[in-house]
């Protein structure tokens, strides 16, 4: 169907005196003696389109006018009476689709709960339409900031074979019928699709590796998947994850690239979404607008691992996890650096590297790993990187030490072996980005359809 796009009628005023049509979704009606007013949201734009009908002439289908109901709308634009932008004088009226009295979603703002029992209608809302535009233009930046930075975009496979890395937390793939009579494991998989033992991938970092140190510097950009079988608000089974990784970048280059690449996208959404993130500064999290170009313009914290002990184990009676050196720092100690000490995002550098992965580079202390987490107020851990062990014998020696199969690593251990060079990166969760930039606290909310331990809306 013919139609222009509501946010071009409401800002074009070359369109002042034409005659256009739009199509809608109804949001309000009200009604006066000899005026009708229609406010309609067709997607394109956070502001709503006024359509004035003059009763006098014309007499709608009274289905046109009820919340919800789509319709198409013939009218002359004008500026508005009220307000900024155009409004349009309604000539003819027609409608697509009407949307009964049990319609969910009414005009009074009901609970973010309420919505997630609901994931098919909860985009017609403010809220949700502020996110999803938020996360649309936050993902449009990625891409453009990396491919500016002369990074290649790489797809991994989702589907995996390797078995270690996150090994309760990998969901399997398998073509098997439940009921069977395998005696053996082996023998179970063997007659599998794969003839092994397959997953979905937690990360694309392994073989975002063997990119990199061919190609120099690329990222991924794709859907990661964890068995995590806690109920957070910052935990799904299925989220979004980007990846860089950058051959001869060591753990300094890997926190500059990070703080970078998150200035740019806050900046991106600051100017692409102003609207939407005046929203949520109004709705959802007061100051929000401050934040952002607060963060946007200064220095992140540093500290290492160490540091960081010493000053939460000064806190320890608050904590419901007290803290010493060799613990993992749980979100209620991220969360306590980032917003009472630092009081902006901070990078955490250089943790034990038995709370770590196995590929992390061994510092000289023989303690420590040259890895790095970014933590951020509200929601803790946003991105967790590392420079990679680059040496063959001691990435060998971090492998046996953790009982790894040697076999199904060859590739990767290759990498070592022909012209190793220093390189590294992180995972940045994408979903936590776009909690940070709108403000909502629960990373179900900011999902199409967010999949946790038995949710599968
Ligand atoms: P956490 O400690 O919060 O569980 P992690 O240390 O397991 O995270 P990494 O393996 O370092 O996470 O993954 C890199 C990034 O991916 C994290 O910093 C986070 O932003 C994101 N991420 C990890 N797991 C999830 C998940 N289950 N849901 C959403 N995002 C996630
Ligand atoms: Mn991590």
């Amino acid at each position: 169907m013919k139609h222009l796009d509501i946010s071009k009628a409401l800002k074009d005023t070359t369109l002042i005196g034409e005659t256009v049509v739009v199509c809608g979704w109804v949001r309000t009606f009200r009604d006066s003696a000899a005026v009708s007013f229609l406010e309609l949201t067709d997607g394109t734009s956070f502001q709503k389109l006024q359509v004035v009908i003059d009763k006098s002439v014309l007499k709608p289908d009274p289905e046109c006018l009820k919340l919800g109901a789509s319709v198409f709308v013939k009218g002359e634009v004008v500026k508005a009476y009220k307000g900024e932008g155009n409004e349009l004088n309604a000539k003819e009226i027609a409608l697509l689709g009407n949307c009964p009295a049990e319609y969910p979603i009414q005009k009074k703002r009901t609970t973010l709960d309420f919505l997630r029992g609901i994931p098919h209608l909860r985009l017609r809302t403010n809220t949700f339409q502020a996110v999803f535009r938020v996360r649309s233009v936050a993902a449009q930046a990625i891409h453009r900031y990396f491919h500016d930075n002369g990074y290649y975009y790489i797809n991994t496979p989702l589907i995996t074979a390797s078995d270690c890395e996150g090994a309760g937390e990998m969901f399997r793939v398998t073509t098997q019928p439940w009921q069977t009579g395998y005696k053996t494991e082996e023998e179970y998989y063997k007659e599998d699709f794969f003839g092994v033992k397959a997953g979905l991938s937690v990360s694309g970092q392994l073989e975002g590796e063997v990119a990199a140190t061919a190609l120099g510097k690329i990222y991924t950009f794709g859907p990661s998947f964890r068995a995590e079988n806690s109920n957070t608000k910052r935990h799904l089974a299925e989220f979004w994850h980007v990846e860089p990784e950058i051959a001869f970048a060591e753990l300094p280059d890997v926190i500059e690239i990070a703080e970078s690449l998150l200035k740019y996208l806050i900046n991106a959404v600051l100017t692409e979404c102003p609207e939407e993130i005046k929203f949520f500064d109004s709705f959802v999290e007061k100051g929000l607008i401050d934040k952002l170009t607060h963060v946007a313009t200064s220095d992140f914290g540093v500290c290492t691992y160490t540091e960081a002990v010493k000053i939460l184990e000064k806190e320890n009676e608050h904590f419901q996890f007290p803290v010493h050196w060799g613990s993992d720092l749980q979100s209620e100690h991220e969360k306590y650096l980032t917003e009472q000490v630092f009081k902006r995002p901070v990078f955490v550098t250089d943790y034990p590297k038995e709370i770590k992965s196995f590929y992390m580079k061994q510092n000289a202390d023989g303690k420590t790993v040259a890895a790095t987490d970014c933590l951020v107020p509200g929601i803790g851990e946003i991105i967790g990187g590392s420079e990679r062990e680059a040496n063959f014998d001691k990435l060998v020696a971090a492998m046996k030490a953790r009982g790894m199969d040697m076999d199904s690593y060859k590739q990767y251990l290759d990498l070592r072996l022909f012209g190793s060079v220093p390189h590294g990166g992180f995972g940045l969760g994408f979903e936590r980005f776009v909690m940070y930039v709108t403000g909502m606290e629960n990373i179900r909310d900011v999902t199409l359809f967010p999949r946790s331990v038995k949710n599968i809306m």
